[in-house]
């Protein structure tokens, strides 16, 4: 019988893969190889909210944690995947730039925002009528790579690609049941996908759909990733991502004709060089009524957890997250409260 069986292999999954590979837990993962919303995402890592000049919830522990952690597992893999880069956001007014100079001297976010603007005129092709803010303690973590060489070079033989058959789950008393797979305890690492899990289905999740663009624009410096209304990010070779839409409604992940006007809407009121669309893509993120992860113990099975609900921020904080999540599984350590699926149990119970 083997410790674990992950289900899903976005950033969640392989976060809580490497928890349980370094504690040397026996695991395998099912999981598709490609088309999470990890696949898609920009990868950028960011302790603050660059809408209002707040940081993140426990901005400290996240950053630190996710910073060290990508550095280490991009030494175990032998692969490039975190580029560290200062994201510039663009200030529309005056009101702006005195916040953005309020902000970075208050704690925590003083370490995270530097105080001096950076002037509009050192990046060509950028619409920026007040300068920009400039974000100290970021990155960009190339999911997609990491995510295909961890398995090529980690766990080729722990990996089956596919989606679990919920009918096909056993649950006794001492573990579950796979076709054939005999393992103590089941992860679901489902991201939004999770809203089909008949046992977590009474979680809130909302989810909220993302289109995006890649670019390429040849005259564009690769050295930040600028945030005007929307990200515009280097991915390399001249190629930028850029986005993304919000929609709450579209639980699809098709793209549409409506939301690719309204990233060229956005991009073209603040870069001013000529570029090239490549592709457009759409995922749905796995947001919470609360706007906190999901992490925990089903009410009534023992040996089924979840690590979800991660929002906007799957890259920052999943790492941590498993952490917590692998502490409280394994060694019975608490969880924070705000995380804990039990804020929801009465969903679950309500249900019956
Ligand atoms: C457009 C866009 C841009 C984003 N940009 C950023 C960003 O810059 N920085 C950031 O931190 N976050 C960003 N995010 C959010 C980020 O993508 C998520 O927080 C994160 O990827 C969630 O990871 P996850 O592993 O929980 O879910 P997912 O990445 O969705 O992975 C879930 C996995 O579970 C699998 N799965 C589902 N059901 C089953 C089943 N029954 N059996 C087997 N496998 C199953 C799926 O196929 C998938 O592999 C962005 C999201 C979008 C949509």
């Amino acid at each position: 019988m083997i410790n674990t069986l992950i289900v899903g292999f976005g950033i969640a999954g392989f976060n809580y893969a490497e928890q349980l590979r370094r504690q040397k837990k026996t695991f395998v993962v099912i999981a598709p190889k490609t088309h999470s919303a990890s696949h898609l995402a920009a990868g950028i890592i960011n302790p603050t909210v660059l809408k209002r000049f707040n940081p993140v919830w426990k901005s400290d522990e996240f950053i630190n944690n996710a910073l060290d952690h990508y550095q280490s597992i991009q030494d175990l893999i032998k692969t490039k995947v975190i580029y560290t880069i200062p994201i510039l956001r663009v200030l529309y007014n005056t009101r702006e730039q005195n916040e953005w100079v309020v902000a970075s001297s208050k704690t925590p976010l003083e370490k995270y925002l530097n105080n001096l603007l950076v002037p509009r005129d050192k990046f060509q092709g950028i619409s920026a009528p007040f300068n920009f803010g400039e974000v100290l303690k970021s990155a960009r973590v190339d999911n997609k790579t990491l995510l295909s060489a961890y398995v090529k070079k980690i766990i080729p033989n722990q990996f089956i690609e596919g989606k679990i058959d919920y009918a096909q789950l056993k649950i006794n008393t001492d573990g579950i049941e796979y076709k054939g797979i005999q393992a103590k305890k089941i992860v679901f690492c489902e991201g939004y996908q999770s809203v089909n899990n008949p046992f977590f289905n009474y979680l809130p999740l909302i989810g909220s759909k993302g289109e995006m663009l890649i670019i390429k624009c040849d005259r564009l410096q690769e050295n930040v990733i600028f945030k005007g209304p929307i990200f515009l990010s280097p991915i390399g070779e001249k190629k930028f991502w850029v986005g993304a839409t919000f929609n709450r409604e579209d639980k699809t992940t098709s793209i549409t004709e409506k939301g690719k006007k309204w990233l060229i809407n956005k991009l073209d009121k603040f870069l001013n060089l000529p570029y090239q669309i490549l592709d457009h893509m759409a995922q749905i993120r796995a947001t919470v009524i609360d706007r906190r992860p999901l992490l925990g113990v089903h009410p009534r099975y023992s040996n089924l957890f979840i690590l979800n609900g991660m929002g906007t921020r799957g890259v920052l904080m999943s790492p941590l997250l498993s952490h917590w999540l692998f502490e409280y599984i394994e060694n019975q350590l608490k969880l924070p409260v705000e995380a804990d699926i039990k804020r929801f149990e009465n969903n679950y119970f309500r249900n019956l």
